[in-house]
């Protein structure tokens, strides 16, 4: 039998789930509210096929193939028949409230509801629905084709089946699936935001330029990216949001967002998206 998965939200991280679960082979229902993110997010599936054709890495007749196995959907309807749902919409707390608690009536009684978000809570979202044994954190990397990690969270609630199939289905998308608890940040920005807020507080103090502090860290640490180029990369509103939760979350000042980045943030310098932030992008 075919596996069944809805995708709801079609953005940065909703075209790539919806790819990668098509590409091995399921059946899957895409959702937006937004009809021309739906438009965007299918050229934007058939742009990353053709380019893993190109490479060798995909056979010829794959992208029409795998399109062919996504159905792009207005509503949270489509998500019915799912034997797994990943919700990656936006960012906040309200939006995940309200489509848990409609993907609960909706989905199958047996279906797992998994969430993308980089920071809000799965306990808390698991809390909205009548089966918190049956949600967890699926958390992807962007870009979500190429990146090998899926960070599992387990919310307060969720059943060790619901993470087994989580885990078992994550290594048979070809990725690598680690578990963790749910606490605030998780584990990838709990460590990883630390780190972009300290680089930035080496900027204010102007103990180094970013051009440095990021040389700093590929060359000396052999990172792929430089912190600063990397929060450029995520967002910088992303980066205060994330450390936001962590203050808020864990009570520590030792995650107090620098005031530099609040000030970067409220000039609109928000990074690679507005074409300015630590670097100036207005060029490329
Ligand atoms: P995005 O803004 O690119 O896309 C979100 C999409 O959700 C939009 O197309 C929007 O129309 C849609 N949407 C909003 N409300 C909806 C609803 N009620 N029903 C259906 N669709 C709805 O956001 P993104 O960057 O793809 O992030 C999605 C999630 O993934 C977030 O929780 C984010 O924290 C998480 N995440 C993002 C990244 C990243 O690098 N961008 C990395 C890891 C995790």
């Amino acid at each position: 039998m075919t596996a069944r998965a809805a995708v709801v939200g079609a953005g940065t991280m909703g075209n790539g789930i919806a790819h990668v679960f098509a590409q091995h082979g399921w059946e899957v229902a895409l959702i937006d509210t937004v009809p021309a993110a739906l438009d965007k997010a299918l050229g934007t599936i058939r742009t990353n096929l053709e380019r893993q054709v190109k490479k060798g890495a995909l056979p010829a007749d794959a992208p029409s193939q795998v399109l062919g196995r996504i159905r792009a959907a207005p509503a949270l309807d489509a998500a019915k028949g799912a034997s797994l749902v990943v919700e990656a919409a936006s960012e906040n707390p309200a939006v995940k409230f309200a489509v848990f608690e409609q993907l609960d009536q909706i989905a199958e009684p047996a279906a797992i509801l998994a969430t993308n978000t980089s920071s809000i809570s799965i306990t808390e979202i698991a809390a909205r629905t009548r089966r918190p044994a049956q949600v967890i954190g699926m958390h992807f990397m962007n870009p979500v084709p190429v990146m090998q990690l899926v960070e599992v969270i387990r919310g307060h609630s969720t059943s060790d089946a619901t993470t087994a199939a989580v885990m078992e289905t994550a290594r048979a998308l070809g990725k690598v699936p680690v578990e963790v608890n749910d606490y605030p940040g998780f584990v990838s920005n709990r460590v990883l935001m630390p780190m972009i807020n300290e680089a930035i507080f080496c900027v204010m103090e102007g103990v180094a330029t970013p051009e440095a502090i990021d040389t700093v860290m590929k060359l000396g640490m052999a990172h792929p990216m430089g912190p600063l180029a990397l929060a450029d990369f995520i967002g910088l509103d992303v980066c205060l949001a994330i450390l936001e939760v962590l203050h808020r979350g864990l009570g520590d000042d030792k995650y107090r967002a620098c005031p530099l980045l609040r000030r970067m943030v409220a000039a609109g310098q928000l990074g690679k998206k507005t074409g300015r932030g630590f670097y100036d992008y207005s060029k490329q």
